[in-house]
């Protein structure tokens, strides 16, 4: 019999009741260390105080109204996005499949505009992740996620991931611009190289077609700048944003140049809940935090000892681990054993992280860590090293047999 929830998640058997900083606890008072962080949501922690206090004092005051009216909130949070970023404009959403929506959009509308409505198509690569509407899996291209789902929506242009040469052939007069990740996340955190970053928006500039960058997961100090973009020195046109914008209340953003925005004029785009005053009043608190240079200089500092410390672990266990790669708290675990057993032997020593693609196993640690939770988690990782190689010890036989 179906589930009263619609079972789409292979969920689990674990269920929290509270969080404080970067644990997460379960009813029976078991803590758990969270380096998934809501998948690269929780960027401040749970129960970050400042924001408790943005959204209860928020919550006395005015919940929701209609777009149709002027939202303080969301014209103080845009200007701190301009003020912060390339970007000119900014449109808010409740996720971020809709911010890569509303990208998507201004992406053919800029050509509409222009008097090009045949450049419709964006260019993207193999191995992305943008979300589960019926554009973003398009987008994504993803097998997995298209099956049944037909007809495929047309206008995106799958590359292999990285191969700058089917690139700049595939550039056309259907493009309307490049879609990428600067660093997938889902797919495995594959890094595109600064270069690459570099060249892509070189390619825009000369075919004047948009450069679109998902930082849905990269953005908000992920990858110790305020966005990824940042690494490579080049700017996009349009920008996707989410996941940390509201520190665990469901927010994005779609932010653009006034160049990249020309086709978005009245009437064109809207959303019920996008902006509404909860979501500006927490992602207002948030921002004011993630976008102090000492903050993002933490993440850098914390990144790069964390990293230092899994290239110790690799060494110590290479049955286990092949490589570490990422940047600052966005770092990938490439295993040599199935990713999903190293997530399982993790959280048995009570560390939560996370999956993706190319047998990857994500850490995402709320940016507030300390060293302190560096070593608590290297701990963790360690002996979960260690169970799993007496695992693959005492399993010869099927070993051989397998191989056989
Ligand atoms: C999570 C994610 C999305 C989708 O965001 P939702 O809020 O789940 O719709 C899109 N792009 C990237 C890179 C992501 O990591």
């Amino acid at each position: 019999m179906i589930t009263p929830v619609l079972p789409t998640y292979a969920r689990a058997d674990l269920e929290f009741e509270r969080g404080e900083g970067p644990y997460l606890f379960t009813a029976k008072g078991e803590r758990y260390l969270d380096f998934g962080a809501g998948i690269a949501v929780n960027a401040l922690g749970h129960a970050h105080p400042g924001l408790i206090a943005a959204l209860t004092e928020q919550a006395q005051k005015v919940w929701h109204v209609s777009n149709i009216y002027k939202i303080p909130g969301q014209e103080k949070l845009a200007r701190k996005l301009v003020e912060a970023t390339f970007a000119d404009t900014v449109f808010f959403t409740n996720s971020g499949a809709e911010a890569l929506e509303c990208a998507i959009k201004m992406a053919r509308r800029y050509h509409f505009a222009g008097g090009n409505p045949e450049r419709n198509e964006l260019i993207t690569f193999e191995g992305a992740f943008h979300g589960r509407t019926l554009a973003t899996i398009s987008a994504g291209g993803n097998k997995k996620y298209l099956e049944g789902f037909g007809p495929d929506m047309p206008g995106f242009v799958h590359l292999p991931f990285g191969d700058m040469k089917a690139l700049e052939k595939a550039i056309g007069a259907a493009t309307a611009g490049i879609l990428i990740e600067p660093i997938q996340g889902e797919g495995g955190i594959r890094v595109l190289p600064n270069e690459d970053l570099r060249r892509i928006r070189a390619l825009c500039d000369e075919a004047g077609i948009l450069r679109v960058l998902d930082e849905v997961q990269t953005g908000f100090g992920r990858t110790g700048k305020l966005f990824a973009h940042e690494l490579a020195g080049v700017t996009p046109d349009i920008m996707a944003v989410a996941k940390a914008l509201g520190g665990g209340f469901p927010v994005g953003a779609c932010l653009a140049t006034e160049n990249a925005a020309r086709g978005m004029t009245v009437g064109t785009h809207g959303s019920t809940y996008g902006g509404n005053p909860l979501a500006m009043a927490v992602a207002g608190a948030a921002v004011e935090l993630m976008v102090k240079e000492e903050f993002l200089a933490h993440v850098r500092d914390m990144g790069r000892s964390l990293r230092q410390k899994l290239a110790m672990i690799a060494d110590q266990h290479p049955a286990i681990i092949e490589g570490v790669r990422g940047e600052a708290l966005m770092l990938g675990i490439k295993c040599r054993i199935t990713n999903t057993d190293l997530v399982q032997a993790l959280r048995d020593e009570h560390l939560l992280t996370v999956g993706a693609g190319d047998n990857v196993v994500r850490l995402l640690p709320p940016l507030i860590i300390d060293e302190t939770h560096l070593d608590e988690a290297v701990g963790k990782i360690s002996r979960a090293c260690v169970a799993l190689e007496a695992k693959l010890a005492n399993a010869p036989a099927k070993a051989a047999g397998g191989a056989a």
